[in-house]
């Protein structure tokens, strides 16, 4: 800083080309100038020397979550709201015939969008995830409205590069409903969760292993309320555990089923269900 100053000031070049034009002495206000720049200079504040040749091993991504999110509005409202509002995301992925994805907040920082909720009993989530929302309307009436097949090619794309940046693993990427299920239900149930298992996104099971479990429990019955509520906070969700089926129950259970089965997504308990649950790692 010092030195730069000094260069500009005082350089090789444009110093005596001025003091041989002005009679070969800085004119007093000239010097005086000088003197204000260092003095400004040697007050600022310095950074501390640091050694930076030695890096730890023990360290990892303070990211550890993708969630994912439908705007509920189009693109132009979108990134108003989520570049001039108290909500953001780090990415959004536009609805045009050819999407494009913006970056709205560094990955380094937090982007506000997760809100009140959590995943395998871990709250914050803005604090340890990326967001990511896509420009879809959500319900319309009671027409979910689809993904375009462009979308999801790029979110794939997307969520690859950052999972792979930050290790994230394929149970951490989730929906807004998975952590926020009683106040959240993007991205809905359009949304094609299984596409992403596909092609190595996310979590699915193995349509065996379910078929089996469906066929053993088609024999034992329909385990109790409490079954669900324990298989469901040990797959990731915030649910009690007082065994009744009550609204918050029925809501937890109705965002697992929007993400693993979304043909019935009624929150009820069902063989299919229970068969998924336990095929779940
Ligand atoms: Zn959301």
């Amino acid at each position: 800083m010092i030195a730069s100053y000094l260069g500009t000031v005082f350089g090789s070049a444009s110093a005596p080309a001025f003091a041989r034009s002005h009679g070969r002495t800085l004119r007093p206000a000239l010097a005086l100038a000088a003197l204000a720049l260092l003095a400004g200079c040697a007050s600022a504040p310095k950074t501390v020397p640091l050694d930076t040749s030695i890096t730890a091993q023990g360290q990892n991504s303070r990211v550890r979550y993708i969630m994912l999110h439908y705007t509920a509005g189009d693109t132009a409202r979108s990134l108003k709201v989520l570049s001039q509002g108290q909500v953001s995301s780090h990415y959004l992925i536009t609805d045009d015939r050819a999407p494009k994805a913006y970056r709205l907040v560094d990955e380094t920082r937090n982007a506000w969008h997760a809100g009140d909720g959590s995943w395998y009993g871990q709250s914050w989530l803005n604090t340890s995830s990326i967001g990511i929302e896509i420009v879809n309307m959500g319900p319309i009436g009671t027409q979910w409205q689809p993904y375009s097949d462009a979308q999801v090619s790029l979110l794939i794309r997307l969520i690859r590069e950052i999972a792979a940046r930050h290790d994230v693993k394929p149970q951490h990427i989730i929906g807004h409903s998975d952590a926020s299920p009683q106040r959240k239900t993007d991205p809905g149930p359009a949304f094609p969760w299984q596409k992403l298992a596909q092609v190595g996104i996310g979590r699915w099971y193995d349509i065996n292993t379910v078929a089996q479990f469906s066929a053993s429990l088609a024999q034992t019955g329909l385990p109790d309320v409490l079954w669900f509520q324990r298989e469901l906070a040990r797959v990731g969700y915030a649910v009690p555990q007082h065994g009744q089926l009550d609204r918050a129950t029925i809501n937890v259970l109705a965002a697992f089923q929007m993400h693993y089965r979304p043909a019935r997504y009624d929150g009820q308990p069902d063989i299919e269900t229970a068969a998924i649950l336990s095929a779940l790692e």
